[in-house]
Parts: C-alpha cells; sequence; structure tokens
C-alpha cells in the first residue's frame, strides 16, 4: 500500500488510480480500467496503477469488533 502521508508533500505528483477521478493510462492515454484491490489495470496496455485508497473495498474490509486476535 502506497504511503502519501507527509511524503506526497515532499516527492511532487504520483502517478496512482483516483476513484473520484477520471483517470487516463500513462501507457496509452485511455480511461478504461480494471480495478482491483490494490491496483487498477488498464483494458488495452495492462499498465498497472497503484489505487490511491487501496484497501477500502472488498471483503477485507469487513471485520468483527471487540474480538482478539489470540488470548495469551
Ligand atoms: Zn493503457
Amino acid at each position: 500500500m502506497y504511503d502519501f502521508g507527509i511524503r506526497h508533500a515532499l516527492t511532487g505528483y504520483r502517478v496512482a488510480y483516483r476513484p473520484e477521478q477520471e483517470n487516463y493510462c500513462p501507457g496509452c492515454g485511455r480511461s478504461h480500467w480494471v480495478i482491483g484491490r490494490l491496483t487498477a489495470e488498464c483494458a488495452f496496455c495492462a499498465t498497472a496503477l497503484p489505487l490511491m485508497v487501496g484497501g477500502s473495498t472488498g471483503s477485507g474490509l469487513i471485520r468483527q469488533r471487540g474480538v482478539t486476535a489470540l488470548a495469551a
């Protein structure tokens, strides 16, 4: 997962898939994507970009509250 926190201001713009915007492929310029859990892949040239908000959808989002992993 990308960490765009504090370093983002220091390193400038990074190519990533942003779900709230129209995204154009840096490889071919088209905008048809296959969205996964961590990356988005261009449907035409297979260029993969990391998701800007990866991990916020899918079955990994569902967690039980108040359950400890393993009792010591
Ligand atoms: Zn492409």
